[in-house]
């Protein structure tokens, strides 16, 4: 496994593409048209398993196959392991619905006052901007929304989605995502922009996309300048395994930083791509020197189909046990469950508390070793240097 041992290695180049010029496979219109979305462009490059052949002729049922050819590079064409792959070439899996599995497994529709905006949180609003991406996640969440599944052209207005958020004053923080914000024209994302803006009460702007690692291309000077002039907006990039990190998401992602642009990473956790403690470790570091703080791990949420991607959370929990004190703190990403149904994130921790009394905490530090912090400082002499007697620990109150 290279990604781990050589920690100097940055992927580059074009790849299987080399016969295109430079200024085309750096032309982020160039890699959306000449995305791979068929089973035959597949088989021109790769011998598909008899499981992937399975999933990619369901595919379209649900939802569609799109990899941009820069991602597509990723791929370990003769593993048919490879955590890339997994990520983006359909599975015979995803046809077995299994038990608890939902649609809208996070409850989003009834959470949504306007088309396209979820309100769960007191102060906060996802508003769903587009339902294209420029690749598509075999695991996605909202695959009843992205990829057009449903045949209609997803809110391409925004406006009453905007209305919403001017009159509501106690909505202080905007998140946008889809589908992936980012496949807006700079125009079309400036304006969105300018008219948050606008709204005094919104004091914070976020964005949540997959583009940088899709399609690094797309960050172009000109985005970056609308970030620039319409800042701070936050950007939660979404890297799964290490070897996503390439040279050209590593210079996107200074072209972001160098514009402003605070950045974060949000990893779901996944069977068979990211469910072990080393290439955890590998990932988060790889972030770090790409100045991406690693925000949210996902337990997966029960959407259709995607039994075969289930990680128990227990593994997850030990993989944050393994990066807590191991690594540098700001590495380690908070493991959540969104609860289904809308209950909203729910944190997921490793205990590290043995027990708590009210004279002690009882604790283990990173390494399994037992310490003890007492809860209620008790004096021993008075100010003037007189000793006290001992105070009865019943005697403190407990707030
Ligand atoms: C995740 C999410 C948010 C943002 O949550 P943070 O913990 O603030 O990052 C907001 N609204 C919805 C509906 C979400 O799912
Ligand atoms: S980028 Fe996000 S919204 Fe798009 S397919 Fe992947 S998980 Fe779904």
């Amino acid at each position: 496994m290279s990604y781990t041992e050589d920690r100097s290695a940055w992927f580059e180049g074009q790849g299987l593409w080399q016969h295109v010029p430079t200024a085309d496979w750096q032309d982020w219109t160039w890699q959306l048209k000449n995305r791979i979305t068929t089973v035959e462009q597949l088989e021109r490059y790769m011998t598909l398993t008899a499981e992937e052949k399975a999933g990619c002729a369901f595919a379209n049922h649900k939802l569609a196959l799109a990899i941009t050819p820069y991602f597509f590079n990723l791929i370990d064409r003769h593993d048919p392991e490879c955590p890339v792959r997994r990520q983006v070439i359909p599975r015979a899996g995803e046809m077995v619905f299994s038990e608890g599995e939902m649609l809208d497994s996070l409850g989003e529709d009834a959470h949504s006052p306007v088309p396209g905006l979820v309100h769960r949180y007191p102060d906060r609003v996802l508003f769903l901007v587009t339902d294209r991406c420029a690749s598509y996640c075999r695991y996605c969440t909202r695959s009843r929304l992205v990829s057009n599944a449903q045949d209609y052209n997803f809110h391409p207005e925004h406006e009453q989605g905007l209305r919403y958020i001017e009159a509501h004053p106690e909505v202080r923080d905007v998140l946008l995502s889809g589908g992936d914000p980012l496949l807006l024209s700079d125009k079309k994302l400036e304006h969105l922009l300018a008219r948050l803006r606008e709204i005094k009460h919104v004091e914070f702007i976020r964005i949540g996309s997959r583009i940088p690692v899709f399609l690094p291309q797309r960050i172009t000077p000109e985005l970056c300048e609308v970030f620039k002039k319409y800042g701070p907006v936050w950007m939660s990039i979404h890297v799964n395994h290490p070897k996503e990190c390439t040279a050209d998401l590593k210079a996107a992602c200074e072209r972001l930083a160098f514009a402003g642009v605070p950045l974060g990473n949000q990893s779901v956790l996944l069977r068979g791509v990211n469910d072990d403690a080393e290439v955890m470790k590998a990932l988060v570091h790889r972030l770090l020197r790409m100045r991406v703080r690693p925000y949210y791990l996902y337990q997966m949420d029960l959407i259709t189909g995607g039994a075969h991607f289930k990680v128990d959370v227990r593994k997850g929990m030990e993989i944050i046990k393994a990066l807590r004190g191991h690594t540098t703190g700001y590495g380690v990403p908070q493991y959540v469950i969104d609860a289904p149904g809308g209950g909203g994130k729910v944190p997921i921790n490793p205990e590290y508390i043995e027990q708590i009394t009210d004279d002690e905490v009882v604790m283990r530090n990173y390494e399994g070793e037992v310490f003890r912090y007492p809860l209620h400082a008790r004096p021993l002499k008075t100010a003037d240097g007189a000793p006290l007697p001992a105070q009865p620990i019943a005697d403190v109150t407990v707030r």
